[in-house]
């Protein structure tokens, strides 16, 4: 299926690695040209350089790397910089590190709404407009199963990044952005085989002096797909909410867990 996006132009962020990288190869797949920011400017540059020798579409569309922390106004100024009048924009950086209630502090709440609330929040305001203008955009906010079925230990994400999944579930039904061909979704990752997980279980298994492939495959088990998710998949995802077929699909939360969560709705 042609996603009918070819030569649009496309913000991802977080995007040097893991399920942000997934999207940028599945846009760029896609023919659009894409904007890869993350911190660390050399993953970046041979995540960008390894899509750009891949064979396809990927290797023909423009692809510009923003070296920059997008959780800070000056990382949101280059990113904004690099091209002007994003279509689609796929907000995404860290999450906040797991704990207990009691250890986190005003600080550690800011931090925390700052990346996986605030930072999402102030990108789409800065290229909604335009979009509006143009009667076209898709915005992608990756977000976590987490907010469908909290995990105990990830109280600042739980906390966070349902305050974006409540301001957007307004702002994606405001006919004024509905109506006028912007679409604004949010895709919920479950377990994804990247190396966030990969470090999350390291410290299961430091903490419980129990072997990595065990907590891998204990892992594995709770899903009823029985592995985890990959990057590729994810990204596929991401680039049909970004397709001209899915223009009457927002203001939704999309899980993607292998069948974790045990709701019927
Ligand atoms: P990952 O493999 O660690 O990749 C994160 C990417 O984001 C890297 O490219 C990283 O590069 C970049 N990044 C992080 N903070 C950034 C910042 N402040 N500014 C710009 N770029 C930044 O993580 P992932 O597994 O893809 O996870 C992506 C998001 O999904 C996270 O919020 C995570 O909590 C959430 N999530 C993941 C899973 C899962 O199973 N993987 C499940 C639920 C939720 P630099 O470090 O160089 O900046």
């Amino acid at each position: 299926m042609d996603l009918g996006i070819a030569g649009k132009w496309a913000l991802v962020c977080g995007a040097s690695k893991g399920l942000g990288l997934g999207c940028a190869q599945a846009l760029a797949g896609e023919g659009v040209n894409v904007v890869m920011v993350a911190r660390g400017v050399e993953t970046l540059e041979a995540a960008a350089a390894a899509l750009c020798a891949s064979a396809g579409r990927a290797s023909k569309v423009q692809l510009l790397t923003v070296a920059a922390d997008i959780t800070t106004a000056a990382g949101r100024e280059a990113a904004l910089a690099a091209h002007s009048g994003y279509d689609i924009v796929i907000n995404n950086a860290a999450g906040p590190p797991p704990g207990s209630f009691r250890d986190w502090d005003r600080e550690a709440w800011l931090k925390a709404i700052d990346t996986n609330m605030l930072t999402p929040i102030e990108l789409i305001k800065a290229t909604l407009d335009g979009m509006l203008e143009r009667g076209f955009g898709r915005i992608v906010n990756i977000t976590s199963s987490a907010v469908k079925a909290p995990i105990d230990i990830l109280g600042l994400s739980n906390g966070a990044r349902s305050g974006l999944t409540g301001f957007v579930a307004g702002l994606a039904r405001n006919p004024d952005i509905a109506a006028r061909g912007v679409t604004i979704n949010n895709l919920l990752p479950g377990k994804f085989d990247t190396d966030r997980l990969a470090a999350t279980m390291q410290g299961a298994a430091q903490k419980t002096g129990k072997p990595l492939q065990d907590i891998r495959a204990m892992q594995q088990a709770q899903i009823p797909a029985q592995r985890f998710g990959t990057a590729q998949e994810f990204g596929a995802v991401c680039a049909f909410l970004c397709s001209q077929q899915a223009a009457y699909l927002t203001g939704q939360n999309v899980l993607l867990d292998g069948g974790a969560y045990p709701g019927t709705y």
